[in-house]
């Protein structure tokens, strides 16, 4: 793993999914397979090394946010949009916490998306914002999948013990149930929405693997290991017309209703 102390320019910046997004690394140890980050990072970042072995560190990007919000209208900020806010090094350096404390200052939203438990942490700053929610990306409830696609996020378990205990502390909470992976963790829905109902958490999101920016040569690994009878199968359904991704939006739609759980998709 490389890591590089970086200073950054700009932090809070326009995005698709708020209003804003602040992003306090480049690159991302969870190492996630399907993550559209990873191209998406490598344009603007010369590393050579894999997905997942390289994370520059913003040091300066409170300072920076610190010098920008004065000048920015309030809206949402998304934390964050290519890279996990809430990865091990975060332990370490504390930046996502840092920018959290300027955004309450100012009572800028916030909207966290992370695959770590690790966000738990800041759940006495969270209590303090008008208006918050952390979603948690949870594709599967099987650890095995979980560690073949994603390899180093939280274990399932952490995560949903984290979820329970930012909801019992009146955080409002989501699951990102996205990519949902062909004959994978489409298997894993009914539980998950289960899973959601028992917490009460506010709505579920459900996403399709984007196979746009590279990321197909990147699954085609796992699968060539770990699921090569699925190589073909996938293969019609992203590859040709394929009602496949539709299908699972009726059956996911039927089960949200029967569970009174709120849903939307991305797709
Ligand atoms: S946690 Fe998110 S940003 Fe990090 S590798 Fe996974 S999908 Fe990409």
């Amino acid at each position: 793993m490389i890591t590089t102390e970086v200073r950054c320019k700009s932090l809070l910046n326009p995005s698709k999914l708020a209003v804003y997004c602040v992003n306090p690394y480049v690159g991302c140890q969870h190492a996630c397979s399907y993550c559209y980050a990873n191209p998406i990072t490598r344009r603007f970042s010369r590393h050579p090394e894999a997905w997942g072995e390289f994370v520059d560190i913003k040091v300066n990007a409170p300072e920076v946010l610190r010098n920008e919000i004065p000048k920015k209208t309030k809206g949402q900020v998304f934390v964050s949009s290519l890279t996990d806010a809430y990865q091990p090094l975060e332990k370490k350096y504390e930046l996502t916490r840092k920018l959290l404390e300027i955004l309450l200052e100012k009572q800028f939203p916030v909207c966290i998306q992370t695959k770590s438990s690790l966000v738990a942490r800041d759940i006495d700053l969270l209590k303090k914002f008008n208006e918050r929610e952390v979603g948690f990306t949870i594709i599967t409830l099987d650890e095995s999948v979980k560690k073949n696609f994603e390899p180093f996020s939280s274990p399932i378990k952490e995560r949903l013990d984290a979820l329970k205990v930012l909801q019992e502390n009146g955080i409002e909470t989501y699951i990102f149930a996205g990519p949902v992976l062909p004959h994978i963790t489409d298997k894993d829905v009914e539980e998950l929405v289960r899973t959601a109902s028992e917490l009460k958490v506010d709505y579920m999101w459900f996403d399709k693997l984007n196979l746009k920016l590279g990321v197909w040569d990147n699954v085609q690994q796992i699968l060539q290991k770990s699921y090569p009878q699925l190589l073909p199968v996938w293969k019609e359904i992203f590859f040709s017309k394929n009602d496949y991704y539709s299908k699972l939006k009726e059956r996911i739609t039927k089960l949200c209703r029967e569970k009174n759980v709120k849903f939307r998709f991305c797709y």
